[in-house]
């Protein structure tokens, strides 16, 4: 089967100046794949400053990897040039979390769409654009003529984000990238949106990684979960197993936080509520969440464990599961499923 795009053995360091020492890995040795023929919804988890941005940034190809490659149709992003850039540009679309960012006051919700029709060329003629246009407010469920001729102030957060999502969807995406695209809209709206993103998989057949901290739309969004924790996979695989069978500390300690009101699981009762580690980060090689995680053995200080693989469809980085098999070369291709 075809890749449509690949991260294989991805790592990002930020260096903070010239004279800097090791800097921050923000993702480190990231590897996985979205198939061009199974489009899929991908959930990126993890608290503040665990690499998501980082993640989508290097995906978009607005930042490049300082190891490893990313591949979009086998190709390295970074090589793209002429018709070729302009396809990956096109069809890798993305969807950011602040829904005012991308408006200018002075003009209309017509003009933002118009810009990327034109830029594409993805209409002969005006009706033809305006027919565009339609169609993909309506895919959003917005009524085109609501929303053409409004100006930014006139419409609210939930109405701008999922302009947003019909601004990518004009231009027939294959991978549309949301990086937390409801954390600044109203409770109220932001089912609206997440429906709105699932339309798109569901009948464009457009593979979207959501990215979020929040587990709980997650559930309800995607097929299949990576969890990261300061730039590491701690757990992965399918949604279903991940949520209501956490296998790392770290997962199960962020599903435990939660109140799950559609899920027979009680929370907060186990895992890791109570204690925490006693050994403390010596900023080594060892597993990123040690320091935090009230399972840890000294051995957890000194080296990172590979993934094991817990069952077909879902991975585990923790000695805990040091009896199943590791992962080979990290890569997450066949544990998530579509
Ligand atoms: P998230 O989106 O999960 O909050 P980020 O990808 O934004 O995580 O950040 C991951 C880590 O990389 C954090 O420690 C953050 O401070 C660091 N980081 C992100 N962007 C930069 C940057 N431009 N320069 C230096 N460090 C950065
Ligand atoms: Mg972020």
């Amino acid at each position: 089967m075809a890749n449509l795009l690949e991260f294989r053995n991805v790592t990002k360091t930020y260096t903070r100046g010239f004279f800097s020492e090791a800097g921050t890995t923000a993702l480190a040795d990231f590897s996985m794949v979205l198939k061009e023929e199974d489009p899929t919804i991908l959930t990126v988890a993890g608290e503040s400053g665990s690499g998501k941005t980082t993640l989508a940034m290097l995906l978009l190809g607005f930042i490049d990897p300082t190891q490893g490659q990313i591949l979009y149709k086998g190709e390295d992003i970074r090589n793209l040039r002429g018709d070729a850039r302009m396809t990956f540009r096109r069809e890798v679309q993305a969807v950011f979390q602040d829904p005012f960012a991308v408006f200018n006051p002075f003009y209309t919700v017509d003009h933002l769409l118009t810009v990327p029709i034109e830029k594409f060329k993805l209409a002969k003629s005006k009706a033809e654009a305006r027919s565009k246009m339609d169609e993909a407010l309506s895919a959003v469920g917005l009524r085109p003529e609501d929303i053409l001729g409004r100006f930014p102030h006139q419409l609210s957060g939930g109405q701008r984000q999922r302009i947003n999502v019909a601004r990518a969807l004009l231009l027939k995406p294959k991978v549309l990238v949301a990086d937390e695209p409801v954390s600044m809209v109203d409770a109220s709206l932001r089912a609206n949106i997440l429906e709105s993103l699932r339309g798109l998989h569901r009948d464009h057949g457009v593979s979207i990684v959501y990215i979020t901290h929040d587990l709980t739309t997650a559930y309800h969004v995607a097929n299949s979960i990576v969890v990261l924790y300061k730039g590491g996979v701690m757990e992965a695989g399918d949604i279903d197993s991940v949520i209501q069978k956490p296998e790392h500390p770290y997962t199960q300690l962020l599903i435990d936080s939660i109140p799950w009101p559609d899920l027979d699981r009680r929370w907060g009762t186990d895992g890791l509520s109570v204690k925490e580690s006693e050994l403390s980060d010596k900023g080594g090689n060892g597993c990123r969440f040690a320091p935090r995680c009230p399972y840890a053995k000294d051995e957890c200080l000194t080296a990172s464990p590979p993934l094991h693989r817990v069952k077909e469809t879902q991975v585990a980085s923790c000695i805990l599961h040091q009896q199943h098999p590791v992962l080979p070369s990290a890569n997450l291709t066949d544990v998530l499923p579509v």
